[in-house]
């Protein structure tokens, strides 16, 4: 097999052709500056407008609670740090999980280092928040709760509309990093009582670098980027238009072909699931069985190093992931797989394969062989496993 068998679409996706032949006017004759006043300029003001209106659109919003950022990161960077800064007065608690993006976790920690007290609460052995933990963990100085959409390792998507209904109950704003989930299943921010949101284009196959912070009307959060006028005053800066008009026609086919496309991803990974499980021995399936993103399958297979059957499936032109893009390259067992409770050396030996619509059967076949192959081939180089079959 020459061709490249993508396998690592939670990482980031393929731009689709007609989200790049969108984009390209907006570089080359449609050039001109949004906040200009002139005519030819205002085609640009217009199309980013439409843009926001069609995400706006996708998440049951007013178009005017839809704020453009430099990416899903950006966003949740936003969101946190600036509710954090504008309920001071009120608080300085924050509760989150352990098994947040870094972009959530890290700039929770930088608020620990700044004086704010936060809870990472723990999830259950399929990576779901338990509730009644996070009733227990509200305080009167409780400003925020940001809790993941669906997890970028596992899958596992959370009780958001409970957890919206908690946050509500007790008048504390609710921040969700749903990059993961955004036009990939159902969201409706006012039914899932959402205050904030963030998503990221580069996940659905729009452009990598822009993002954006859904911020319902009445919260009150601090502007993010100083300058000009832009989004609304919140996030200054010259818009990114052919990423911006890009974002919004990759949100209006995946928002189109949702229910097609996650048929036949959940077909696919359930396929895929169910050939590694029966035919490798010693591998277990991390994340819920059914509250779980479409595309993810995340597998740990006992007595072998993730990090070396990456490599030997990158020899195969099999593209996937040990376990978040950012922790690949590090050897630290990943923090979700550890929340979840597999030991160091099980965490260790896990591998995430992420679908698109765009992969076949035969691909999932050839890698299903591969991997056994390798995983094979990496026990009887293990002194683990020969530890392990000679006491049975
Ligand atoms: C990819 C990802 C991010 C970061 O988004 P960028 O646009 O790459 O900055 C944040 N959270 C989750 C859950 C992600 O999967």
């Amino acid at each position: 097999m020459e061709k490249k068998i993508y396998l690592d679409n939670a990482a980031t996706t393929r731009t689709r052709p007609e989200v790049v032949d969108a984009m390209l006017p907006y570089f080359t004759e449609k050039f001109g500056n949004p906040s200009s006043v002139y005519e030819f300029a205002s085609q640009n003001k217009k199309a980013v407008d439409e843009a926001r209106g069609t995400i706006a659109k996708a998440l049951g919003a007013d178009i005017t609670e839809v704020y453009f950022t430099g990416g899903g990161t950006e966003a949740d960077n936003w969101a946190i740090k600036a509710t954090a800064e504008a309920y001071k007065a009120k608080g300085n608690h924050i509760i989150t999980t352990k098994i947040e993006h870094h972009a959530v976790l890290h700039t929770c920690e930088y608020l620990e280092k700044n004086g704010y007290e936060v809870t990472y609460l723990d999830v259950d052995e399929y990576g779901i928040v338990k509730l009644d933990q996070l009733e227990k963990a509200i305080k009167p100085t409780t400003i925020l709760i940001t809790i993941m959409f669906a997890n970028n390792e596992i899958g596992t998507i959370q009780p958001i509309k409970e957890i919206g209904e908690i946050a509500k109950r007790n008048k504390i704003l609710f921040h969700t990093d749903a990059v993961q989930a955004f036009a990939q299943v159902d969201i409706n921010v006012n039914d899932m009582g959402i205050d904030m949101l963030s998503a990221s284009a580069h996940k659905l196959n729009g452009p990598k670098g822009i993002g954006f912070l859904y911020i319902k009307k009445g919260v009150k959060i601090r502007s993010l980027i100083h300058g000009g006028a832009q989004e609304r005053q919140r996030r200054a800066g010259t818009e990114n238009v052919p990423g911006v008009v890009g974002f919004g026609k990759a949100v209006e086919i995946a928002m189109a072909t949702m229910e097609d496309r996650a048929k036949k991803e959940i077909e696919l990974r359930d396929y895929l699931i169910k050939r590694v499980l029966a035919e490798v021995p010693y591998t277990r399936l991390n994340g819920d069985r059914v509250k779980r993103l479409p595309n993810n399958a995340n597998f740990s297979f006992q007595f072998i190093e993730g990090e070396s059957l990456l490599i030997m499936l990158d020899m195969n032109h099999i593209c996937a992931s040990s376990g978040s893009a950012c922790t690949s390259g590090s050897l630290d067992p990943s923090h979700v797989l550890l929340a979840i409770g597999l030991p160091h050396e099980i965490a260790h030996g896990s591998l995430r394969l992420t679908l698109s619509e765009d992969n076949t059967v035969e691909e999932i076949d050839y890698t299903v062989e591969k991997i056994k192959e390798i995983v094979d081939k990496l026990r009887k180089m293990s002194p683990l496993y020969e530890d392990f079959t000679r006491k049975r």
